[in-house]
């Protein structure tokens, strides 16, 4: 990783005009530059780029950023790609800072879990969509529930078949292990057996703010006799309740038309 204090060099060095300059003709125009927007094809100027201000703006787009964001949307580059074009052009040696064993093995378990969600996500919807018990059983509830087509896809809602190790045994074959099938809630373990802990469930994906599913609100079809109505994923490493709340919120809209 480059250490803050690298990332904190380079940019007191930026000069968004000598930056922006390097891709497109800028023409001074009062206190600001203009010149041809790159984002959207246009013949009379309206990209402005303030370098008191140090950002850029297009008024026929509306796309707006800084020197870096600009170079990460015009280049197709990452943050952390920017970050090293601008440290050569600026000839800032960059410090790397070490990540410890503690953080990768965190970032890998969440990866894990993340990868594992989406494979649950997709796998759950396919079922509700393209099975007969889940046209059948989940669909035809949803339906009579006054869900639209439009808005089961939107919440991206599947469908846990009800035969008990269905899931595990589709993840199992794409190689998760049952350590993370655990962790992730998914799945139960008694007598030596992974066992779906939905199966029978309409399955509502819980949506963090930067798009990754966190983990599922699982809701039984009909009346709950001794199951409870709902279960939610347990707390893991990517799964906090009280950081989710964006994601609860939807999958709770969601949700509420039950009621
Ligand atoms: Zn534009």
């Amino acid at each position: 990783m480059i250490s803050p204090q690298s990332i904190q060099q380079i940019q007191s060095r930026i000069d968004i005009i000598d930056i922006i300059g390097e891709f497109l003709k800028l023409k001074k125009r009062g206190v600001n530059y203009i010149g041809n927007c790159p984002f959207h094809g246009e013949k009379t100027p309206s990209f402005t780029v303030s370098p008191t201000k140090e950002i850029f703006k297009c008024f026929g787009c509306g796309k707006s950023g800084n020197a870096i964001t600009f170079l990460m949307e015009h280049e197709k580059i990452s943050y952390v790609e920017a970050l090293r074009w601008l440290a050569k052009r600026y000839n800032v040696d960059i410090e790397e800072t070490q990540v410890t064993d503690e953080v990768r093995q965190q970032q890998q378990a969440a990866d894990s879990l993340y990868i594992l969600n989406q494979f649950a996500k997709d796998w759950f919807q396919a079922q509700l969509w393209n099975t007969e018990e889940g046209q059948h059983i989940a669909l035809s509830y949803l339906e009579e529930r006054g869900f639209s087509h439009e808005n089961i896809r939107k919440f991206q809602i599947g469908y846990n078949p009800q035969g008990g190790q269905a899931f595990a045994k589709a993840a199992a074959a794409e190689q998760f292990t049952p350590e993370v099938l655990l962790k992730a809630g998914l799945v139960n373990d008694r007598n030596q057996q992974l066992n779906d802990n939905y199966r029978g469930r309409i399955i509502f994906p819980i949506v963090a703010n930067n798009g990754k599913i966190v983990g599922f609100g699982a809701r039984v079809i009909g009346k709950a006799d001794k199951a409870p109505k709902y279960i939610n994923t347990p707390e893991n490493d990517i799964y906090h309740k009280s950081r989710v709340l964006y994601g609860l919120y939807q999958a709770r809209l969601a949700i509420d038309r039950f009621k």
